[in-house]
């Protein structure tokens, strides 16, 4: 098996779950995606799999037992049934949220076990803001923070987790925040939603604020200014990516300006430390990313550069 060929995660029931015709986390995002990466030529260059549903046990390590249990309950046979003003679930959801989490929990199997470097996993519904005991901002069970408990039960211990979604991931730092081996890293416009972040006193919690209208001068100085000496000082065995691309400046959720040249910038910065630190372990899920053409240019110059 090559190990340099990246790995390509997703599973059917990620475009099955949505949460009503206008709402923007949208089945058409993987579409696009999808339709992007084909265009590109870059698919074939990743050796696709179908994410295995997170078994209960794994979501427990990370969720309360009452959440979990009445999200893989919820299974409407028509219409939604509604965790937040933002956030629903249908016929497909709990399978698509198990799904999402499985995937990166596959991804951590194949990167620890030496068959790939680097995964990327093309799911929704995305997870950053699922707090340890509630569900909410689009997410029901958070993927990423799933896998970073699977990746220490493996027994790592020291995982980081990346998030350059324009909203700051407040289910990971939840989740984790009397958790010093995972160390979690956010890039993120504020004041926005969620409206609150984690603990300043945690060192394992690494914030780094950017104001509406930064672009990516701010963005980037943030990234080597906070996040970096925190790493340097971790030096993660794993690195773990909340990969969401809604701080584009053609995103229609928020005020960032990120362009292509940032994602490619990142991920390029991600790879290195991945090579540095990790063994080149570096495993991505999609968080957020809304204009569906940014969406799709983001994701290819992210994978592009982390991967190969
Ligand atoms: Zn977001």
């Amino acid at each position: 098996m090559n190990t340099e060929t990246p790995l390509w995660i997703t599973h059917p029931a990620c475009t099955l779950h949505e949460m009503g015709p206008s709402h923007p986390e949208s089945i058409a995002r993987l579409h696009a995606i999808q339709d992007r990466m084909i265009a590109s030529g870059l698919l074939p260059m990743f050796r696709p799999l179908t994410a295995p549903l997170a078994p209960r046990e794994a979501l427990v390590r990370v969720h309360d037992e009452r959440l979990v249990d009445a999200l893989l309950a919820a299974k409407p046979t028509e219409g939604y049934i509604r965790v937040d003003p933002d956030t629903a679930l249908n016929a497909h959801s709990s399978e698509a949220a198990q799904a999402a989490a499985g995937a990166v929990m596959l991804a951590v199997d194949e990167v620890l076990a030496g068959r790939a470097h680097f995964a990327f996993c093309a799911v929704r519904p995305p997870g950053h803001h699922a707090e340890r005991r509630r569900a909410m901002g689009f997410c029901l069970f958070d993927s990423i923070a799933v896998g970073a408990a699977h990746a220490l039960a493996c027994g790592l211990a020291r995982v980081a987790i990346l998030d350059f979604d324009v909203h700051y991931g407040n289910g990971t730092s939840n989740i984790f925040r009397d958790d010093p081996r995972v160390m979690v890293c956010n890039t993120y416009q504020d004041p926005f939603y969620p409206g609150w972040v984690s603990d300043p006193d945690r060192p394992h919690i690494v914030d780094a604020p950017l104001k509406r209208g930064d672009g990516s001068a701010e963005f980037r100085a943030a990234v080597t200014s906070r996040w970096l000496p925190a790493l340097e000082a971790f030096e993660p065995q794993l690195i773990l990516v909340s990969a969401g691309f809604d701080a584009h400046a053609a995103d229609p959720l928020a005020g960032l300006q990120l362009g292509y040249a940032d994602y490619a910038w990142i991920g390029d910065q991600i790879r290195g430390w991945g090579e540095r630190w990790s063994q080149g372990r570096v495993v991505a899920s999609l968080e957020g990313g809304y204009d569906l053409h940014a969406l799709a240019r983001s994701v290819e110059e992210f994978v592009r550069a982390s991967a190969f």
